[in-house]
């Protein structure tokens, strides 16, 4: 696939935790360079699992978002390589991100910390895609996200209380747009951990479609030990078990993300 050297953004996000955030970001990055892409994963959740699952070190010691936040370090200087693919890179979090939330509330400019260090990155480091990962909650960091980004991707988990707090993600979404960064829009949402098997699953799947007819993906991630599995090897299911129904899955959604661009570049 062709890319065409400028950059897009997309935010993970969904204040619910265990929706597929983490898995999606790493797996969609992944697939993404396997396209042939360059990718930079930012791991704002201070659990780090989106840097576990792409086999970067972050023990306390490690250079993370947090010194970028808290202390202005150049990202640059803790992005780091992911042994899984030579286009895809990781900007680590570390446990000390926990107190970031707290710490940021002092802090000048506090909205506008991960925009302006991943700027000054990307003058010396074009890459295709920058992906956030970001912690279950609508915090300074979820806001720092929302402020960097120009495309949000909701990851939605298909059960009963799928759609319950989607409201006040869109609120904040909308809140952003005005008052901090104007081009921020949902652009895409993915169904997840899809059993096709139950009624109810189909349901909700029928229902994001409707209120969301342009933003949902094609593609439905099905529920998947293999996907489940990987991190826990240090990687993605893509590198972990690449003939697996969800690295399969993911590939195609990757495909879809990567080609609207395209789309757009048309118009
Ligand atoms: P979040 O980042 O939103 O908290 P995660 O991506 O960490 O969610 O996923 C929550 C849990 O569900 C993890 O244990 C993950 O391995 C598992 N999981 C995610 N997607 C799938 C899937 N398609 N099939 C099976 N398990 C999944
Ligand atoms: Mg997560």
């Amino acid at each position: 696939m062709e890319f065409t050297g400028e950059t897009r953004v997309l935010t993970v996000s969904n204040q619910k935790g265990g929706v597929g955030k983490t898995t999606s970001a790493v797996n969609i990055a992944s697939a993404l360079a396997g396209l042939g892409a360059s990718v930079l994963v930012i791991d704002l959740d201070p659990q780090g699992n989106a840097s576990t699952a792409l086999g970067v070190p972050h023990n306390a010691d490690t250079p993370s978002v947090y010194d970028v936040l808290i202390d202005e370090f150049p990202l640059a200087e803790i992005v780091q390589p992911s042994p899984e693919n030579p286009r895809l890179f990781c900007a680590p979090s570390t446990i000390h991100l926990a107190g970031a939330e707290i710490e940021l509330v002092a802090q000048v400019a506090r909205e506008h910390r991960l925009r302006r260090a991943l700027q000054d990155y990307l003058v010396d480091h074009p890459v295709d895609f920058v992906i956030i990962d970001c912690p279950p909650s609508l915090g300074l960091l979820t806001i720092n996200a929302f402020t960097a980004a120009s495309e949000v991707f909701i990851p939605i988990q298909c059960e009963y209380y799928a759609l319950e707090g989607l409201s006040q993600l869109l609120g904040s979404i909308q809140m952003i747009q005005k008052h901090l960064n104007p081009a921020l829009h949902l652009s895409t949402i993915l169904l997840t951990m899809f059993d096709g098997r139950t009624r109810l699953a189909q349901q909700v799947a029928e229902e994001v479609r409707t209120h969301f007819p342009t933003q949902v993906l094609n593609t439905v991630i099905p529920r998947s030990v293999r996907v489940s599995e990987a991190p826990s090897f240090g990687q993605t299911v893509i590198a972990y078990d690449g003939q697996s129904a969800g690295a399969i899955a993911y590939r195609e959604a990757a495909v879809e993300i990567a080609s609207r661009v395209t789309q757009s570049k048309e118009k």
